[in-house]
């Protein structure tokens, strides 16, 4: 791949001076789904999956972008002085977004400090250095759309690749919150902080036991033993996704404000997120969610939120049973409570539960389509695959493809 992205890159920009080679993987999340913008806990790992991207500085202020997988490697010239308000709904957009988005973050930060200055680098000539623009090319092996993220690894592999080009020093946790912005306000995808969190943050052989409302997180070794996690593309994306998940979230913030008037009305302490509330505080409280339906959907956060805590525990303590339970728990909440459920994904879930030797299974990520992500045991994996993928064949006339999912280190750069 990266091989690829250097090719794209010499025959889109030429054989520029000074190329360096970046590279920012996808995730896939163990537990804790729709839970991140509910102010809850979340558990992705890095994959060995991403986009690995060739990039070069350069000084007349346009901004060059290749994608070896979108329009076949056709190669967009941009002007950064004259970036259209509105960036469409191509690929480029997240790649510029992530531009727009770097940008806004050095120039909304007060002087002197960024770390940026803080190490000895001035604001101003960072802002300069950037607007002389990039090239960059990139070849990408994480399938795109399979509820993977190559969205957040794009952001993060173009923030990260930015920083290391014009010498800008942000942490981890500020490459994520600037990759987030540029898919919320450039990309217009109202997404948590996960993906872009779990892409820059992601260690080797761990779990990122990550509290979205503070972002400090916990690394939890993943010894799985005899064990692996086998992610499942459903190859389906149902286009109802991009319209329910901000309705989701819309659901969510109504009800959240609801249990706070509620408590306020009772002279208790609000709680601020819904997935500050325990599961029998919420059931204490939550007939004041009128609709049920939105009233579904914020249990499944905050039971959600409660699995993400018992999955931790359970991995601590090497009970894969347990762990696995949660998972499955997991979807089924998903699919009754949050209903962001559909029938491939339903069959590839059910199926697996089936088959001995699997410890749970559940869908990843938004849903409406994309992977599930399955806890294995190595000696059932052929067993595994050949029962999921006849079954979704028979069912849906699809070839499913499996991916096994190595937990690995965050967007990086790459020396050749
Ligand atoms: P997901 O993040 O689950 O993969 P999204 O729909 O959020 O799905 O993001 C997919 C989009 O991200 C693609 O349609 C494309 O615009 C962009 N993208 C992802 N990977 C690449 C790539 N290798 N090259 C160019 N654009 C990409
Ligand atoms: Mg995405």
């Amino acid at each position: 791949m990266l091989e690829k992205a250097r090719q794209l890159f010499m025959n889109s920009f030429g054989c520029a001076e000074g190329v360096r080679y970046f590279f920012a993987p996808g995730r896939v999340n163990l537990l804790g789904e729709h839970t991140d913008y509910n102010g809850g806990r979340v558990m992705p790992c890095a994959l060995d999956l991403g986009i690995y991207g060739a990039f070069a500085p350069r000084t007349d202020g346009t901004i060059g972008l290749a994608s070896a997988d979108f329009e076949s490697g056709k190669a967009f010239r941009f002007r950064t002085a004259e970036l259209p308000e509105d960036l469409g709904g191509t690929w480029t957009a997240y790649a510029l977004g992530s531009w727009l988005s770097l940008r806004d973050r050095l120039q909304d930060e007060p002087e002197g400090q960024t770390e940026a200055a803080r190490n000895g680098r001035r604001v101003e000539a960072a802002l300069s250095a950037l607007s002389g623009g990039f090239d960059m090319a990139i070849a990408s092996d994480l399938p795109t759309g399979a509820g993977l993220s190559s969205s957040a690894a794009l952001e993060v592999l173009t923030v990260t690749a930015l920083c290391g080009l014009f010498g800008i020093e942000l942490s981890k946790k500020d490459i994520a919150l600037t990759s987030q912005r540029a898919e919320n306000v450039y990309a217009k995808v109202p997404c948590g902080i996960m993906d872009q969190f779990a892409s820059a943050n992601g260690i080797r052989d761990h779990a990122l036991y990550l509290d979205t409302s503070s972002l400090e997180f916990e690394a939890i070794p993943l010894e799985l033993g005899d064990a692996e996690i086998v992610l499942t593309d459903s190859r389906v994306k149902h286009s109802l996704g991009s319209s329910e998940y901000p309705k989701r979230r819309r659901e969510c913030e109504e009800s959240a404000a609801l249990i706070k008037r509620e408590m306020e009305r009772l002279g208790e302490k609000p709680a601020e997120t819904l997935c500050s509330l325990s599961s029998t505080e919420f059931d204490r409280l939550s007939c004041c969610i009128k609709d049920p339906g939105a009233r579904r959907r914020a249990r499944h956060a905050v039971r959600d939120n409660e699995r993400c805590r018992l999955g931790a525990e359970a991995l601590k303590r090497g009970d894969l049973k347990a762990f696995g339970e949660l998972i499955s728990a997991s979807h089924v909440s998903l699919r009754d409570d949050f209903e962001v459920s559909c029938p491939e994904l339903d069959l590839l879930a059910e199926t697996a539960w089936n088959v001995p030797g699997v410890y749970g299974s559940r869908i990843t990520g938004g849903g409406f389509g994309g992977c599930t992500v399955s806890i294995v045991k190595k000696s059932s994996e052929e067993l595994f695959k050949s029962k999921v993928s006849g079954a979704y064949r028979d069912a849906f006339g699809i070839d499913c493809v499996f991916y096994t999912a190595l937990p690995s280190d965050g967007a990086r750069e790459l020396f050749i």
